[in-house]
């Protein structure tokens, strides 16, 4: 097995180098402070191909293969997890929906979608349901061609702006899809603030009450709900995570090598001290280390691997452990001007919390990668 990118990878990856490096991080302070991604960074993701970036070309996608889009995820994700956290999504709703949608929704949404034209948002948590997530309570009744929906939904990331949501709700008491449009009678978005980190992801509540959705909206069949279409966006939402960790991880060491090599004590220079180095190469090998498993899952998920799943469970497990360690280290490197907002180890220490949360906790992928232990 040789492990190298293609020229057409790496041209991409140094495209969007530069790319983060000139117009994505520059914003990151402000998206944290702001609490919302601003509209110029959402239009260049969009400009970028980053917002339908898997999606086939009959959709006006930018069919990247996996490797590329984990590439870009991590630049992206060394910038700032706010925008990193929009392409997880959209690209989760989009990849989706491509798969078990309608050739009508799929007409519909895919182009506005991958053009940034429209946002998605992935609904499924409520207030009392997050990790149990077969046990929602949100219910949609039968009324003619259309379905009544109501319940409450919780953590919507980019709620606040989202055009459409992929929803899920309790048809005939099996959770199923449905596409939910922001301007439905009977939604009402809620915003969320003050969250730890991730700070720009324009969260929101969601109260519906017996909102019309009609039944040409049902993504798949009644009882698709989790498995498949949940599940197909999960595992991009996984994937596109694991790297966006990576890249957090990057920035932090990036940030720490700038650091220790300018900071001085005892009249040495930090990057002179021995203590200083193993911090910083313990970083380094955990990052490498994680960058791999993300490399296998990409590559694995292009085949017909059945190890493709697991895999995309252990990139996401293992990338958003290393994120927190390296982040901690990172802070500790810059001493008081690591917990102060001059240096971006600040927010990284906070944005990276969110990975080992979202997408299956690291706890229900534990469950689940272990029972993988167990089949033959
Ligand atoms: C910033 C942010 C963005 C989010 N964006 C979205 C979004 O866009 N769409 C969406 O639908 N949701 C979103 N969420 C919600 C997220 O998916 C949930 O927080 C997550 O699924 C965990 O659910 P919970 O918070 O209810 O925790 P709980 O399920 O209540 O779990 C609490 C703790 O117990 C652990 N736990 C639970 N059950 C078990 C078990 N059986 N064994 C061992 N440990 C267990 C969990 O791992 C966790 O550590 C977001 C959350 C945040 C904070």
């Amino acid at each position: 097995m040789k492990l190298q990118l293609t020229e057409e990878q790496a041209d991409r990856q140094a495209h969007f180098r530069e790319f983060a490096d000139s117009e994505i991080a520059p914003h990151a302070d402000r998206h944290d402070r702001e609490e919302r991604l601003s509209n110029e960074v959402i239009a260049k993701l969009a400009e970028q191909g980053c917002l339908g970036a898997m999606l086939s070309e009959a959709y006006d996608g930018h069919q990247m293969d996996a490797v590329s889009f984990g590439l870009v995820n991590e630049e992206i994700g060394r910038a700032c997890t706010a925008a990193r956290g929009l392409l997880t999504v959209q690209n989760m709703v989009v990849q989706s929906l491509e798969r078990w949608g309608s050739d009508a929704q799929k007409a519909q949404w895919l182009p506005d979608l991958a053009a940034g034209r429209k946002i998605a948002g992935f609904a499924l948590t409520e207030p009392e349901h997050g990790s149990d997530a077969g046990n929602i309570q949100t219910q949609a009744e039968r009324d003619g061609n259309s379905f009544l929906v109501t319940g409450h939904k919780k953590w919507i990331s980019y709620g606040q702006i989202a055009d459409v949501f992929l929803l899920f709700a309790r048809i005939d008491g099996q959770v199923s899809a449905l596409l939910l449009e922001r301007e439905t009678d009977g939604l009402s978005i809620e915003p969320m603030k003050g969250i730890l980190g991730a700070r720009g992801s324009m969260l929101a509540e969601l109260h519906l009450h017996r909102c019309a959705i009609p039944e040409t909206n049902l993504v798949g069949n009644v009882g698709f709900g989790l498995v498949p279409v949940a599940f197909t966006a999960l595992d991009v939402g996984r994937y596109s995570i694991a790297w966006g960790c990576v890249g957090l991880a990057q920035g932090c060491l990036d940030s720490s090598i700038k650091y220790t090599k300018s900071r001085k004590q005892f009249g040495t220079r930090l990057r002179d001290q021995q203590l200083i180095k193993r911090m910083i190469a313990d970083m380094m090998v955990d990052i490498a280390a994680a960058r791999l498993v993300c490399y296998q899952a990409g590559l694995l998920s292009e085949t017909d691997d059945r190890d493709a799943l697991k895999n995309m469970m252990i990139a996401k497990y293992v990338a958003s452990n290393m994120a927190v360690r390296v982040a901690g280290a990172a802070v500790q490197v810059h001493g008081a001007n690591g917990y102060s907002r001059d240096y971006p180890v600040e927010r990284f220490y906070r944005d990276a919390k969110i990975g080992q949360m979202i997408e299956g906790s690291n706890e229900m992928l534990q469950l689940m990668i272990s029972r993988y232990g167990y089949k033959k």
